[in-house]
């Protein structure tokens, strides 16, 4: 399985993700650069994030399964007026990102020098190692 690029990041996660008994093996992957998702037994189909039922067919006979890694970015903005608890990390991106496998998440780019983001550039994902857990993100792939 691909192991998602790793960045260190400074303090805390500022609206840390509520994880359940459900969702902790994502967390907990994620943390160690396993990228995935739950799939449905019946009809096949991914869902981001992670269900214990799946929203296409309601079956709850699902399963964890890799997520395509790379991706391209559907579109973006960069946030100067923050909501006041990520207001220490603004400017920041966020973008809307479509998986190689269909799937359609948002998520903080990571910015670099020399990258411009556009929608339809080739991104893929990484993970925001905080002092208290991870987060997923994209950055732009070197063409
Ligand atoms: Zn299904």
């Amino acid at each position: 399985m691909t192991q998602l690029f790793s960045v260190p990041a400074t303090g805390r996660r500022a609206y840390p993700p509520r994880v359940s008994a459900f969702t902790q093996p994502f967390w907990e992957g994620l943390a160690r650069g396993r990228w995935e998702t739950t799939c449905c037994e019946a009809c096949g189909r991914q869902t981001f994030p992670p269900r214990p039922v799946c929203p296409h067919c309601w079956s709850d006979q699902v399963r964890w399964s890799p997520l395509s890694p790379r991706g391209t970015l559907y579109s973006w903005t960069r946030v100067h007026a923050a909501p006041a608890v990520f207001a220490p990390e603004a400017p920041y991106g966020l973008g809307i990102v479509d998986l190689d496998s269909g799937i359609r998440l948002a998520c903080r780019l990571l910015d670099a020098p020399g990258v411009r983001w556009r929608p339809g550039m080739a991104v893929e994902m990484a993970v925001l190692q905080y002092e208290d857990g991870p987060l997923f993100a994209a950055r732009a792939v070197a063409s």
